[in-house]
């Protein structure tokens, strides 16, 4: 069977799953869910694994849905993770 963990540089570890579901700015226009991996040796931290949809601050229905976004595009990762399949309208 295929091992598709990704493979620190410097430690040559194998990256393991920290956290599923984060939220992350994916472009600077929309935000997107997807995983946290982080490696067992030096704790870098890299995000793979996107969901399927974007969602852009004008999709968001109401000022405090705004807020929570606006926080998720400043930082690249600010879990909780929000399920963006789930985000219309945006629950908060
Ligand atoms: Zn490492």
């Amino acid at each position: 069977m295929s091992d598709f963990r990704p493979i620190c540089v410097s430690c040559n570890e194998r990256y393991s799953c920290k956290r599923n579901g984060v939220t992350v700015a994916y472009t600077s226009e929309s935000i997107q869910a997807a995983d946290l991996w982080e490696c067992p040796s030096c704790h870098y931290q890299i995000v793979i694994g996107f969901s399927q949809k974007n969602l852009s601050k004008r999709e968001c229905k109401t000022d405090s849905a705004k807020r929570v976004y606006d926080s998720y595009l400043k930082n690249m990762v600010a879990g909780p993770g929000v399920d963006v399949e789930q985000m219309e309208p945006f629950q908060v």
